[in-house]
Formats: structure tokens, sequence, C-alpha cells
């Protein structure tokens, strides 16, 4: 789910196979969301042995057909058609999407016009991703008993905008939505000068994962 800068290259710095994805969903149109996917296309195209013949599934909000073409009007006619097929799904919100095992859903979200959150639901198991958001209840309400939460965690409250969260708001959300576990990403660098954790905690006390650049771990099952 999304791909912004460095995502082609961090996937193969920790060892993820690449090569064998299927679907991408982009949850919004800026750039740190999306400005990777002509770099995947591409090594995908030129980047596997044997070559790849698998489709690519792209998911994205009403304009994401729009938004490839003029990837393709920048870089080149590869981008829509790289020699295997891509085919294009355009979600409203609300939408559901049946993908044989997996099922995805999507909500809008306050951020850009078309910013949709995610929810993959899989053997019983949700995972929901916010993508971007300002803080809102309904889709905390949406979460509510998902597995894994992953929210935005952009800005410290001194610097708090109506289209990004707070750790303050993503512990608000947490503790409305009661998910097993809690994953903060997108944080910008005045975020990381506060006490996220503590932050957090006044409003969530579960499992808390806090997103470094290049850094995995095993969460178990
Ligand atoms: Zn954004
Ligand atoms: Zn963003």
């Amino acid at each position: 789910m999304d791909c912004g800068p460095g995502s082609a290259r961090r996937l193969a710095e920790l060892g993820i196979a690449w090569q064998t994805i299927t679907h991408v969903a982009i949850t919004h149109f800026h750039i740190d969301h999306h400005s990777d996917l002509p770099p995947l296309l591409f090594a995908w195209k030129y980047g596997m042995l044997p070559r790849r013949s698998a489709p690519l599934h792209l998911i994205g909000p009403v304009g994401t057909k729009s938004l490839l073409e003029r990837l393709a009007t920048a870089h080149g006619e590869w981008v829509t058609a790289p020699g295997y097929p891509v085919h294009v799904t355009e979600l409203a919100p609300g939408a559901s999407l049946d993908l044989g095992a997996t099922r995805l859903d999507c909500t809008k979200v306050p951020h850009t016009p078309e910013s949709m959150a995610y929810s993959v639901s899989h053997g019983g198991r949700r995972l929901v991703y916010s993508g971007d958001t300002g803080f809102d209840a309904a889709f905390a309400q949406w979460a509510a008993g998902c597995d894994l939460l992953v929210l935005e965690c952009s800005l410290p409250k001194s610097m708090a905008i109506v289209e990004h969260l707070t750790p303050e708001q993503c512990g608000e959300i947490a503790h409305l939505a009661a998910p097993r576990m809690l994953v903060l990403t997108h944080l910008y660098p005045p975020v990381e000068s506060v006490d996220i954790r503590a932050l957090v905690a006044e409003r969530y006390d579960g499992p808390l994962v806090i997103a470094q650049d290049g850094w995995s771990t095993d969460l178990g099952d």
C-alpha cells in the first residue's frame, strides 16, 4: 500500500520479494505516496529474469487511471504498457474489492478530496491503514477492532493542521478503535523531537510500534 520515494530500493534492501508483488493500492495522489510507481513498473519490466508476465493490479481512488496516464506522458508509454498487463481499479469510498481469500475495503478520510484509508481482511485478521488523514472519529469507528492499525503521525501538537495527525490524536483514534497493535508511520522530523510514545499513552496503552526507516522486525503471528 502506497509507494513513496525509495520504496523500490527499500524493498530490495529489506530482502522483500518485490518481484512477486501483484497489487499496489494507493491512498491519494500526493507524490510521497506514489512517486516510486514508475521505478517499480520499470523494475518489473527490466529488473527480472525471466521476464515478468504476471499482471499488476493498481488500485486507487477515482483519478488513478488519469494519474497513470500523466505519468506515462512524463516517462514514456512503458508506464501503461510495460510488457505485462497493468489493470487499474478505481474505488469510490465505501467500495469493497474481492481479491480471492483477501478483501479490500476503503473509506474516505479528511486529507485531500480523493484520500482514502484501506482495510485488508484475510483469514479472520484485519489490517487498517489510514494513509494521510486528519482526525476523524468516523474513521476510528470504521477501524474498530482491527488487528493492526497503521496510522500516519505527521506533526507535533504545536504544529498541528487539520490535514494530519498529532501523537495525541493518534492516541485518541487508537483509544476509539482499540486495535490489537498500533503502528505509527509518516513521521515528519519535528514530531520526532517530542515523546511520541508518552503522548500516545495518554489515551492508548496497547502495543505500539513507531516506524523507522530501513527497519523491520518479525512481529510473529
Ligand atoms: Zn498527503
Ligand atoms: Zn503523505
